[in-house]
Formats: C-alpha cells, structure tokens, sequence
C-alpha cells in the first residue's frame, strides 16, 4: 500500500477512525523530516508492533530558540516520502504551521505543556532554554490528534526521550512510549538531519565526537568509574576545534548528575563544528 500524505488535522482524524472501526493498532513516530536511516529504524519498530504507522513531519518553530535554525532546517518532503514508504509507514501527517498553531502569531495565546525545570536545567535545556516546552507542547498536540497505541522516540535524543516518558507518566496519556536504539553511520558519526549542513572537513572534526565517546566507554569497561577521569579521556579525544557545550553524565533513570558510576549512566556531549551544533551519547552500563 503506497504512502498517504495528509496535511489537516480533520483529514487525519477521519483516517483514523476508519484504522479504529477495523480494530487496527496505531504507532506514531514524530519528527521534523529530512528523513535518513535513524528514523527509518523508528519507522520499521513501529511497523512491527503496530498495524499502522503514522508519522509526523513538522519543523515545530516553539520548539527553536531565537536565533537557531528553524528557518534553514532542511525540508525534503518528496524524499521523506520514499523513505517512509519504503519503511512501511501508511500516514505521513504534515501540516502547516498555521495547521498546528492557528495563533503563533500570538505567541502567549499557546497553552504550553512544561517539564520540571530540574530536568531542564541541565544538558540541552541548559542552552536551549525553552526547547523542551516546545517539544513538549507538540508531542503532547500529535498525541491528541492521532492518539495512538505506541510512540516511538530515538536515544539520539536522550533527554527528549527521559522527559517524554516522564510526560506521559506524570500526566496519565494513554500511550506506550518505545525507546529506539540510537543509529550512526559506520564510521561512528551519529546520524542527524543536522549532518546535510557539515562541509567535508568539519565531518572529520565531527567524528572526534562519537571517538571521545567511544573511548570513555572503552575506559569505563577498563575499570575507570570516576566521571571526572572519563571527563578527560573524552576531552583529549576530540578535536580542537570542535567547540564543547557539555559533556555530561547522567544517571539512566534519574538523570541526575553522576560522579562515580554505579550504576547504568548516559554520557551525552553536545558540541559545535563551526556553526553546526550535534549531540551524541553512549549507555555506560554496569
Ligand atoms: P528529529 O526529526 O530530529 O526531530 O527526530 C525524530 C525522531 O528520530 C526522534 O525521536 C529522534 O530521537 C529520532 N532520531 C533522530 N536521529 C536518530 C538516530 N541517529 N538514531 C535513532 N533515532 C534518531
């Protein structure tokens, strides 16, 4: 069955009540498009638990702060197309941004839903200030619209994925959030529509990311569970020009900060290549 691509709220909820009468089972993937193989792997996990897979594709503009790259985020519809056909995805919702939020214009007339500043505080929230409130918002929006069964969010986004989950337990949705392991090319660089902007130099630059990564954890399976120690073996790794945000660890449960390992934590850096700002990350499992 060839992919169906709907751009109004009303449409999309007149597919699904045809996908409930048939008793079907629905599984949401969210994302802003320029689709590559990380999304592909949520796509597949959801068409496997899943008899429809219904995927958002939405540059969500509450989500960026001033002065980010909402305006140049690559848009590849035709191509997010393929890739979602070809990944079994039955619905491709994009709406306008007049869809979603017929009253941006007036920014303060949006109900936002907020996670914990605690939880905020810190990693990407620490610089992005205002970007989970955005994420949220819209996750909480699709939810409503397409209600489904399961969604399926990437590690690649780690705190985005802890504060789903903890949306949706603190506020009683009725879905099933699944986790999806974190996809890299084979050379280690994680996956990202943000790569399409790298030049061929800074993509050397950008491996030192997952590199310092990879040789924290190859530390940390040597015995070194001291996080200030690790802090430095993934310094020394990574380039000098590639600019650090952070380099954080974080428990897997709590994500509170951690100083010696013990028990399973993420170690998450975010860093610049030249205007280009990635993030990675890496379990360190106990
Ligand atoms: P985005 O389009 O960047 O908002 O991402 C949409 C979803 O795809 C999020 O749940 C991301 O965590 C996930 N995702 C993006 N890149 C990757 C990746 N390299 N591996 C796994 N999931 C990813």
């Amino acid at each position: 069955m060839s992919v169906v691509v709907v751009n109004k709220i009303d449409e999309l909820r007149n597919l699904i009540k045809d996908f409930r009468k048939q008793d079907k089972t629905i599984a949401l993937v969210p994302t802003m498009g320029c689709l590559h193989n990380g999304h592909k792997s949520l796509m597949e996990k959801a068409h496997s638990i899943a008899d429809v897979t219904i995927i958002s594709v939405f540059v969500n503009p509450i989500q960026f702060c001033p002065g980010e790259d909402y305006d140049k985020y690559p848009r590849t519809l035709q191509n997010d197309i393929e890739v979602a056909e070809s990944a079994g995805v039955s619905v491709i919702f994009a709406p306008s941004v007049s869809e979603m939020y017929p009253n941006l214009n007036k920014f303060s007339d949006i109900t936002m839903v907020v996670p914990p500043y605690e939880l905020t505080d810190i990693m990407c929230g620490k610089s992005r200030v205002g970007h989970f409130d955005g994420v949220e918002t819209v996750v909480t929006k699709l939810f409503n619209i397409v209600q489904p069964d399961y969604a399926c969010f990437g590690m690649k986004d780690i705190q985005q994925l802890f504060l789903i989950k903890k949306m949706v337990k603190d506020l009683n949705m009725p879905v099933e959030i699944v986790p999806c392991p974190l996809v890299r090319e084979e050379n280690g660089l994680a996956l990202s529509s943000r790569n399409k902007y790298l030049s061929d130099d800074e993509k050397v630059k950008a491996l030192t990311i997952s590199k310092s990564l990879f040789a924290i954890k190859e530390s940390f399976k040597l015995g070194i569970k001291d996080t200030k120690k690790l802090f430095d073996v993934g310094l020394t790794n990574l380039d000098k020009n590639v600019e650090l945000e952070y380099l954080e660890f974080v428990d897997f449960d709590t994500f509170q900060k951690v100083d010696d390992i013990k028990s399973n934590t993420i170690c998450a850096i975010a860093a610049r290549v030249g205007d280009v700002r990635l993030i990675d990350n890496v379990i360190l499992e106990v």
